[in-house]
């Protein structure tokens, strides 16, 4: 995988089947962890402003080109990005590998009444996959009783919709205590869902 560093931030060339094709090298319970991470115009602006980003996104194993405007400036350096992978539309590909290989997914954020209808529109769209659990983004669980909760579900997919810098800082935090394989950063993703 190619990788270009738009203006200091590591984005990796790749399009939606190369992240799809990746799947079953970390669903086969090798302890391997995808972290698939939208790279957009606001975490290369304010990212610096928060000390756990950068290196967060350095460590990632997939960065996605999730902006018009980091496919232009990798257009005006030479890079070869030649489209935006947007963060909602590889979250559909993933419902849908769910679905399809009857895996289990986990959602954490947005407000409570969002995250129910979320999950029930995935739910009726998706009837295979498992919904092995929800949390909301403004719960009074603490951050432990988060992970053991996530934990106890073990599902295959995380998708987080925390907003940035939240659900990067989060991630950052909490991946390598979480038994599961493939993590999503997902902004205002389950709003856009829920309809
Ligand atoms: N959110 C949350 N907890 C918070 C802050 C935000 O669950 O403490 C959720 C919010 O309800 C929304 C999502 O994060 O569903 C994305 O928020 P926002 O639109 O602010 O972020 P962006 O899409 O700009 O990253």
């Amino acid at each position: 995988m190619t990788t270009e560093e738009i203006m200091g931030v590591p984005v990796d060339v790749l399009t939606y089947d190369d992240i799809v094709n990746d799947l079953p090298n970390y669903l086969n319970n090798n302890g391997k962890k995808m972290s698939a991470i939208s790279v957009n115009p606001q975490i290369i602006v304010e990212g610096q402003k928060y000390p756990e980003i950068y290196p967060f996104i350095k460590r990632s194993t997939h960065r996605i080109p999730d902006g018009i405007g980091i496919v232009l400036v990798s257009k005006l350096i030479g890079g070869q990005i030649k489209e935006r992978v947007a963060g909602i539309e590889l979250m559909y590909r993933f419902l849908e590998y769910a679905n399809k290989e009857k895996k289990s997914i986990f959602l954490y954020g947005a407000k409570p009444a969002v995250v129910d209808d979320a999950a029930l529109q995935i739910k009726k769209n998706y009837p295979d996959l498992k919904l092995s659990g929800k949390i909301d983004g403004y719960t009074n669980l603490t951050e432990e009783e988060i992970i053991q909760k996530i934990n106890l579900a073990c599902p295959d997919f995380l998708f987080v919709a925390l907003g940035f810098p939240k659900q990067e800082e989060w991630l950052a935090r909490n991946i390598p205590r979480l038994d599961v394989s493939v993590f999503q950063d997902v902004g205002g993703s389950f709003d856009v869902l829920s309809g």
